[in-house]
């Protein structure tokens, strides 16, 4: 993980947030790479979740919400984890979570009782602070998607079974933030909420909830393989009855080898119609829909996929991290770091070279292959140190081509013969290397676009 942290500052990953003034805890900024991974996955997400189906719809709520939502969802009750103080030392932790370390002090540490802690980030809406102006900071997306249930039932030609989908910030007062950004106190998250049938009303040949449950779990199993999270490192766990909360039939977690152990990336629920339920009870609005085929009223029962934007951008950072040792012409060996991000999730797809910084004609047409390639593709131009020290900046942002443009290029537009009817440019070839495999090969400059293409 050390390594791993480094990489992400020294390249522009991630940051630890307000580092001028020493950083603060649980909180953590994307440089420029790390912008350009998260989006990658957040439109992967989106694309596979929204756009390419035809039940589901997307939602941006805002963060903060009328506070009697958090009354009916239970959190303000209990939304909390069990905190706990070392009288010596005066360190805080989660109950669940003890340090093994001893205690500064010295000796073992000599825990308080654990009392609850609740994790809502409080906060006062308007100019006055007073209780009646008390809200918060949203800790998960999911409420916003079972508020606007009804409006976007209303304003969509959705019918059961539908969902709605949201990405966005969530806020979680963490006693312990830890593992990079794994467990942060400002997060975001993706999260579905689908609609369906409860079991009585099912016809035959749909799917009951179980069956709606197992349905997304592989789903989101797929989505983790098509961003590039091999199978072998996700690992369901399935909860065991007593630990569901009283209303959820079924919870699968999909779970990741990170470097600190099998952690959560997310959770898949199925929570009957909790949510539904309580914020009918608590708003007085009827949260039901009337299904025509069965000429029937119910409340919808739920699955939700619940994931975490910020914990699968560590887990690609974690499983993209390699290390190898490569051999120069002169026989000098040296290590070298790649990051062997999917090409439709890396930050950079293409870098562009042009191969002396100091001849004008490279520069000229390095530029103007830049700018062709920048209309398909995320480009990053670089001229800076030698050609070698390029690709090694490049392996460590994970870019997966280098274009280079050289003497050969400039021949090759020398070749041009117009009288026999080749056309300008058609001779002109640029090197592209690839990441993983360090191979270069000629490419026409009217081919690379295409050629390109082809490789994702
Ligand atoms: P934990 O038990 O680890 O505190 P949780 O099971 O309460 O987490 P959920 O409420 O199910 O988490 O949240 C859904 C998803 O949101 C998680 O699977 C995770 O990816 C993400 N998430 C939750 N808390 C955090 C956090 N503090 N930092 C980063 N991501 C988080």
């Amino acid at each position: 993980m050390g390594k791993i942290v480094a990489l992400c500052k020294r390249r522009g990953f991630i940051y630890p947030s307000s580092e001028i003034y020493g950083g603060i805890n649980g909180f953590w900024d994307y440089g420029p790479l790390g912008a350009e991974l998260k989006r990658n996955l957040r439109d992967a997400w989106w694309r596979a979740m929204v756009h390419e189906r035809t039940d589901v719809a997307g939602l941006d709520a805002s963060i903060i919400m009328h506070p009697k939502i958090w009354e009916a969802s239970g959190h303000v009750e209990s939304f909390q984890d069990p905190l706990v103080d070392c009288k010596k030392c005066k360190g805080r932790w989660r109950a669940d979570q003890l340090p093994e370390t001893k205690c500064p002090q010295g000796g073992p540490h000599d825990y308080t009782e654990a009392r609850p802690f609740n994790l809502m980030f409080k906060t006062s809406v308007g100019p006055v602070e007073e209780s009646a102006s008390i809200s918060y900071l949203r800790p998960e997306t999911a409420q916003a998607i079972f508020v606007q249930f009804l409006n976007v039932l209303n304003t969509t030609r959705l019918k059961v079974p539908f969902g709605i989908a949201q990405i966005g910030k969530a806020f979680r007062n963490e006693i312990n933030p830890r593992n990079f950004t794994f467990r942060s106190r400002e997060f975001e998250q993706m999260e579905l909420e689908f609609f369906v049938k409860p079991d009585a009303f099912v016809r035959e040949g749909e799917r009951t909830v179980a069956q709606w449950h197992e349905y997304w779990v592989e789903e989101r199993f797929r989505w983790y393989e098509s961003i590039g999270l091999p199978r072998a490192k996700l690992h369901p766990r399935v909860y065991e009855k007593k630990e569901l909360a009283h209303y959820a039939s079924a919870c699968t977690d999909i779970e990741f080898d990170f470097p600190f152990g099998r952690q959560e990336l997310e959770g898949i629920a199925a929570r009957g119609d909790f949510d539904l339920s309580q914020h009918q009870k608590f708003s007085g609005q009827k949260m039901e829909y009337f299904d025509e085929e069965a000429k029937a009223r119910y409340i919808p029962h739920v699955i939700e996929p619940s994931a975490g934007l910020d914990r699968t951008v560590l887990a690609l950072l974690c499983h993209a991290y390699d290390e190898e040792t490569v051999t120069d012409e002169k026989g000098q060996s040296e290590t070298r770091v790649v990051m062997r991000f999917a090409p439709r999730i890396a930050p950079i797809k293409v870098a562009v070279f042009p191969l002396l910084k100091n001849k004008e004609v490279l520069v000229t047409k390095a530029q103007a292959v830049f700018r062709l390639l920048q209309k398909h593709f995320v480009c990053q131009w670089d001229d800076r140190g030698n050609i070698g020290k390029r690709y090694r900046y490049q392996d460590e942002q994970g870019t997966p081509w280098c274009v280079t443009i050289d003497f050969e290029t400039l021949e090759g537009a020398k070749a041009d013969a117009p009288e026999f009817g080749v056309k300008a440019g058609d001779k002109e070839t640029v090197t592209v290397r690839d990441r993983d495999s360090m191979k270069q090969v000629r490419v026409r400059i009217s081919e690379l676009v295409t050629e390109i293409s082809k490789r994702f």
